[in-house]
């Protein structure tokens, strides 16, 4: 089997602080890209790991108490701009994406899910039960807009099950193979929000790993450089983002070889 193809794409962007981001930065406003990944699977075809924004997420956000969200990072994306469009300018239908890996449930990460409708989706029950029962203002408070999810999205998950990790992936030592062949790996970071993944992506030319929100930037990705305490303090669980964030750093110090995309910065190149 060849292996998995990795396409760092983005889906809007948002505005934000920089100061907040990072402890130190200028407090200027700064626009992220709403990063999410294609991944060209030789079996499974197109596979999305998130979808950044989406027209539903948009929606929801004009709304109270979703404009709430957007106040506090407003959202740039155009028409053109969405999962959805990108694919289809390369060719994939909607129906041709059977499989989401979601890293968790923010907006700006499942805000296109709705726009594939035949698509499984993968995560970590740990990242749903927590926001399973919030609607209104509790959920906004989460970043979590309900109205993102299809209304079959329980019936379409399908939980990820950790087990010991290969000896290669350490400091991991749990980990999902998501497709049961090796070919995707699933490794835990959560804190930042309740049970999010982050992937380990075997490439030909060297191992991908797709480290969603464990750091703002690549950066800060591969040495310490925390953000603001402001930012900390909206953390679902901050002792356990502290600790996802050194697990990612000692993982990508053990693979010089590997390269890094985080959800809100450019994709790293190979190194
Ligand atoms: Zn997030």
């Amino acid at each position: 089997m060849s292996p998995v193809r990795v396409i760092p794409l983005q889906a809007g962007d948002c505005l934000n602080l920089a100061a907040i981001t990072e402890r130190g930065a200028p407090w200027r406003v700064q626009a992220y890209p709403a990063g999410f990944a294609l991944l060209l699977h030789p079996l499974h075809g197109p596979v999305l790991f998130d979808t950044g924004y989406g027209a539903p997420a948009l929606q929801a956000m004009r709304r109270w108490p979703g404009v709430l969200y957007g106040l506090v990072t407003p959202v740039r994306l155009r028409p053109q701009d969405t999962a959805r469009a990108q694919l289809a300018v390369m060719g994939f239908a909607p129906q041709e994406v059977r499989h989401i890996i979601v890293s968790h449930l923010h907006a700006d990460h499942v805000g296109g899910l709705r726009d594939f409708p035949h698509a499984t989706f993968h995560l970590d029950r740990a990242a749903y039960e927590p926001l399973r029962p919030l609607r209104g203002l509790k959920a906004v408070r989460r970043a979590f807009l309900p109205e993102t999810l299809p209304g079959d999205f329980e019936a379409r998950a399908r939980w990820l099950t950790f087990q010991a990790a290969p000896a290669e992936l350490a400091p991991f030592s749990q980990v999902a193979d998501v497709f049961g062949d090796g070919s995707v790996w699933a490794a835990p970071l959560p804190g930042h929000a309740p049970g999010m993944v982050g992937l380990l992506v075997p490439e030909a030319r060297g191992l991908t790993v797709l480290a969603a929100d464990a750091a703002w930037s690549v950066r800060a990705a591969r040495e310490v450089h925390p953000p603001h305490p402001l930012a900390r303090a909206a953390f679902f669980d901050p002792a356990q983002e502290e600790a996802s964030g050194a697990r990612l750093r000692a993982f990508l110090k053990a693979h010089p070889g590997a390269r890094v995309q985080v959800s809100h910065d450019a994709p790293e190149s190979w190194p």
